[in-house]
């Protein structure tokens, strides 16, 4: 029975998501520029004039002015409006799954960092750590203050009833023990994230040498544990890898059969005697084709056409990890109770949580 209270709160829920989707945009722009989020207000990136209220309505705005500056003209981004509509779905679908709980408030910080965090990594390859690091402290404080009610009680009670430590007669008994309990389980968390993750970081770069996982990667999966505890690092981990694998694997592929690599066709002429400098201009392009010395002024004895490749498939879609690390975190924000129920189903853990 769908009560108006009820359609009330979805609406707000909306609403608020719009309105805060609109201060991640300025967050996703200003935070890796270095820039203040707050001061100065919003104004036009293109010519500067201050953005007046009506023009800032979340989505309608955006619609009504089909993507334009009032003043000048110039065209925003349709992601804009796309991250406002993203961040009030989510907070109406959160709200659904938690409705008026203490911890729905929790969610709907944690489902805005991991969409900050998202798209400066899919612009500037960077995750703050204004994000990761105060993401990780606000898990901390919402795990102890939530205390019973958070994830992470959850995942401390899916330990306890695996691992049978002794605190239970202690803890139950006293509600200070609890939150404090809880709150040294988010430590724990994000201790076991940041450490499971340098490893899984130091382990890359010497079998692989590269640079699989960043540093960014790694407080993010810190700021994972603290919130939703060890089980969420190892869940979260396992479910960016094979979504990473599956979305990688598919664009590959997509490219080898739908697109072509960019080549740059170099004209070599023998009156010239010389190659152009063209490993000067683009040094970072010449470095493709290892084979060819194009920096030294190798003599030519014919005209010749040299195909640079200048960006291949691989570097197109050479695509950053945390996106795919937030999305599984986001699935967990709705799934992670659910995952626990299937846990301790099928490790034949039955038992009950002693605070309930
Ligand atoms: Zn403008």
């Amino acid at each position: 029975m769908v009560t108006y209270a009820a359609v009330f709160f979805l609406v707000v829920s909306f609403v608020l998501g719009a309105v805060w989707g609109s201060f991640l945009n300025v967050c996703i722009y200003r935070i890796p520029l270095g820039k203040s989020v707050i001061f100065p207000g919003s104004h036009c990136t293109a010519c500067g004039t201050p953005i007046k209220w009506y023009d800032n309505i979340p989505i309608i705005s955006y619609l009504i002015l089909q993507g334009h500056c009032r003043a000048c003209g110039a065209y925003f981004s349709a992601r804009y409006a796309g991250i406002e509509l993203l961040t009030a779905i989510l907070f109406l679908l959160l709200w659904l799954r938690y409705p008026a709980q203490p911890l729905v408030v929790a969610q709907w910080i944690i489902a805005c960092l991991l969409i900050v965090a998202t798209f400066t990594d899919v612009d500037h390859f960077i995750i703050p750590d204004s994000i990761s690091l105060g993401g990780c402290s606000f898990a901390l404080v919402a795990s102890g203050l939530l205390g019973s009610s958070s994830l992470c009680a959850m995942d401390f009670e899916f330990w306890k009833g695996f691992l049978d430590f002794g605190f239970k007669a202690t803890i139950s008994s006293s509600l200070i023990g609890q939150h404090l309990a809880i709150f040294l389980w988010s430590a724990l968390g994000a201790a076991f994230g940041w450490g499971l993750l340098s490893a899984v970081a130091l382990f890359g770069r010497y079998v692989f040498a590269k640079e699989a996982m960043g540093g960014g990667d790694v407080k993010l999966f810190a700021f994972i544990g603290g919130y939703f505890g060890m089980t969420g690092v190892l869940a979260v981990l396992f479910l960016s890898a094979v979504v990473g694998a599956i979305v990688g694997v598919s664009i590959l592929l997509w490219h080898k059969f739908f697109c072509r690599d960019e080549i740059d066709e170099v004209e070599f002429r023998r009156d010239r005697a010389k190659f152009p400098p063209y490993a000067e201009i683009h040094p970072e392009r010449v470095s493709v084709i290892p084979e060819l010395d194009l920096s030294s002024s190798t003599e030519v004895d014919k005209n010749r056409v040299i195909r640079v490749a200048r960006r291949t498939s691989r570097q197109l879609h050479h695509f950053p990890y945390g996106p795919y690390i937030a999305f599984a975190a986001m699935l967990m924000l709705f799934f992670y109770p659910e995952l626990h129920e299937w846990l301790r189903e099928h490790l034949w853990l039955i038992s009950e949580p002693s605070w309930q």
